[in-house]
C-alpha cells in the first residue's frame, strides 16, 4: 500500500505554563493520502488548529510541547527533524494558508516582496533569476487576478479579505509542495468569495494533485469538498470516514450536533446549537469528554468510549456502539 503524504498517530500535544503542562489533544490519529482532500472537523477550541501547527513546529518551542505519538511525512519523521531539516519541509514540502491572511501577511512589505521570499528561503528552488516572479505572477493569474503587477504592488491594507486569501493561496503553491494544510481558509470571508475560494482550492487541488488538510468546523464544506474525514472534540479525535457518508449518517452524537447546527435548505429545519461550549483545556471532563453535552448520555459515559467501527470504513468513539476495533480509545 502506498506511504500516506502525512500519518499522525496517537499524537498528544500540551502546553506548558508557570512548570505545569496540560495537554491539549490527546492520542490524535489520522493520515492524508496523496492527491485526496481530508477533512479535520470540529467546533473552535478542539485542538484542529494546534494538531497542524504542532506538526509544523509553527507553537512557541518554549510553551508548547509534544507528550507522546507521531507524525511523519512521506515516511519521514517530522517530529524528529532538526530545525534545518524541518524549514526545508516547511513552505517547500509543506505549506499552510492560515486562517486570518491580514494577520499572516507583513503589513509593512508590499506583496511582491512576501511572494518572493519563500524562494529567498529555499535557494534549492528550481526556478532561477526571474522564474520565481513569473511563476508567482501566473499563480496570481491562476487564483484569479486579472492584473496581477497590480497586486504585487499593493500592501495588505489595499487589498480585500478575499483578494488577501487568494494571494495566501498563491503563497501556499509557490514551491509546488506536495501537501498543504488550510486552516478554515475562508473563515474571514463572506459566503460568495467563500465559495469561489474553496472552489478554486478544490480546482488547484485536482490540477496539481496537491494533498490538502482542510480544517473547517463547517461539516458541510467537509462534505462538498473532501474525501474523506475526521472530527475533533476537546482535542479528541471522535469520529473518522469517507466524507460523504459522515454528512449522510453522522454516527458521533457530537458530529449530529455540528450537522444540526447548519442551515439545511433541503428540510428548511431551524438549526439547533449544541448546548454549552468546548471545554479549554485542563476542564476536559472525564470519560467521554462529550458527556455533559450529549443529548443520549448514559451510564457508561463517565469512562472513556474505546473504538468501534460502526460500518465498512468508519470508526467512532461511543459508548452506542459497543464493538472494540483495536482496543484503544
Ligand atoms: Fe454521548 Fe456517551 Fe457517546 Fe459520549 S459516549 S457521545 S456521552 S453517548
Amino acid at each position: 500500500m502506498l506511504e500516506p503524504l502525512l500519518r499522525i498517530e496517537n499524537l498528544s500535544l500540551g502546553f506548558r505554563s508557570e512548570g505545569k503542562i496540560t495537554p491539549v489533544t490527546d492520542a490524535v490519529s489520522f493520515e492524508v493520502r496523496e492527491g485526496e482532500v481530508f477533512g479535520l472537523a470540529g467546533e473552535s477550541g478542539c485542538g484542529k488548529t494546534v494538531t497542524c501547527l504542532g506538526l509544523l513546529r509553527l507553537l512557541p518551542a518554549a510553551t508548547s510541547v509534544v507528550l507522546s505519538g507521531h507524525a511523519w511525512y512521506r515516511g519521514r519523521d517530522l517530529l524528529s527533524m532538526n530545525a534545518e531539516e524541518m524549514r526545508a519541509v516547511r513552505g517547500r514540502e509543506i505549506s499552510m494558508i492560515f486562517q486570518e491572511p491580514s494577520a499572516a501577511l507583513n503589513p509593512l512589505l508590499p506583496v511582491k516582496t512576501q511572494l518572493l521570499f519563500p524562494f529567498q528561503q529555499h535557494k534549492n528552488s528550481d526556478l532561477k533569476g526571474r522564474e520565481p516572479l513569473q511563476r508567482i505572477r501566473d499563480l496570481l493569474v491562476c487564483v484569479g487576478f486579472r492584473d496581477p503587477d497590480r497586486v504585487l504592488r499593493s500592501y495588505p491594507h489595499e487589498l480585500s479579505g478575499g483578494m488577501l486569501q487568494r494571494v495566501m493561496i498563491a503563497h501556499a503553491l509557490l514551491l509546488e509542495p506536495k501537501l498543504i494544510l488550510a486552516d478554515e481558509p475562508t473563515t474571514a470571508l463572506d459566503v460568495t468569495i467563500q465559495a469561489q475560494v474553496l472552489d478554486l482550492l478544490a480546482e488547484l487541488q485536482r490540477d496539481t494533485g496537491v494533498g490538502v488538510l482542510l480544517i473547517t468546523h463547517n461539516l458541510n464544506l467537509i462534505a462538498q469538498y473532501a474525501d474523506r474525514a475526521a472530527v475533533m472534540y476537546a482535542g479528541r479525535v471522535v469520529e473518522s470516514g469517507p466524507a460523504l457518508d459522515l454528512l449522510r449518517d453522522p454516527r458521533h452524537p457530537y458530529s449530529r450536533g455540528l450537522l444540526d447546527a447548519l442551515p439545511n435548505l433541503d428540510t428548511a429545519q431551524v438549526p439547533k446549537s449544541i448546548p454549552g461550549s468546548v471545554p479549554p483545556p485542563g476542564k476536559y471532563p472525564t470519560g467521554c469528554r462529550f458527556h455533559d453535552r450529549c443529548p443520549r448520555v448514559f451510564e457508561p459515559c463517565t469512562t472513556d468510549p474505546v473504538w468501534s467501527e460502526p460500518a465498512p470504513e468508519r470508526r467512532v468513539a461511543c459508548h452506542l456502539y459497543s464493538q472494540t476495533v483495536d482496543g484503544s480509545r
